[in-house]
């Protein structure tokens, strides 16, 4: 219990392009904020070699993953590149139980999902400073062909055009350090909307 006095957590959903930086943003975020933490999802793309199983995902079978989705243990999932990601319920339950704020890094399909069964969800879009150095990073980071690369750039596109509707907050990663600070004071800022709106309600 100790001084925290809400016994609610809250629910952050943070998308954006893959290559834009939102997993390193994360990381950082969660190091600077006290009572939050970053929600491990599970998927059946490969591992790549930078990767720890457990840390950056739980990398499982389609069959189990399928398994999973049989037994209502996801609380969202959904299909990018052809690879399943989703987001273990049981773990978005405990951290909001014991008042945890819990990050969501998902994409926008697995966004609306989470938003409608947490209305209250603060939503953050992370933007590169322009497409063309979205792209040049993904040709730097060499994790993939050029093919997978382009289609990650299409869908870049596209979600950015989405984003601008339906995300509340929107954070250009133009330096790493400001976009951590943007989306701390975002996370802050939503703690105390939330415990105010006990004072606000009768
Ligand atoms: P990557 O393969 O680059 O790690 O991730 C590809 C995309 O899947 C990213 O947009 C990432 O945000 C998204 N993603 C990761 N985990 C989940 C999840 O649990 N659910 C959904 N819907 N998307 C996810």
């Amino acid at each position: 219990m100790g001084e925290q006095k809400s016994g609610k957590g809250k629910v952050v959903i943070i998308s954006g392009p893959s290559g834009v930086g939102k997993s390193t943003i994360c990381r950082e975020a969660i190091k600077r904020l006290d009572n939050a933490s970053l929600s491990v999802s599970v998927t059946t793309r490969p591992k790549a070699e930078a990767e720890v199983d457990g840390r950056d995902y739980w990398f499982i079978s389609r069959d189990e993953f399928q398994r999973r989705i049989d037994d209502d243990m996801l609380l969202e999932y959904a299909e990018v590149f052809g690879h399943l990601y989703g987001t273990p319920k049981d773990k978005v339950d405990e951290a909001l139980r014991s008042g945890k704020t819990i990050i969501l890094e998902i994409d926008v399909q697995g966004a609306e999902q989470a938003k409608a069964i947490y209305p209250d969800a603060e939503t953050i879009f992370i933007l590169p400073p322009s497409v063309d150095a979205l792209a040049e990073r993904m040709n730097g980071r060499g994790r993939e062909d050029a093919e997978t690369a382009k289609k990650r750039l299409d869908k870049a596109n596209n979600e950015i055009t989405t984003a601008e509707r339906r995300y509340e907050h929107k954070v250009i990663n133009d330096d790493l350090q400001q976009a951590v600070n943007e989306v701390v004071q975002i996370i802050d800022a939503a703690s105390h909307k939330h415990s105010s709106a006990f004072g606000d309600a009768g």
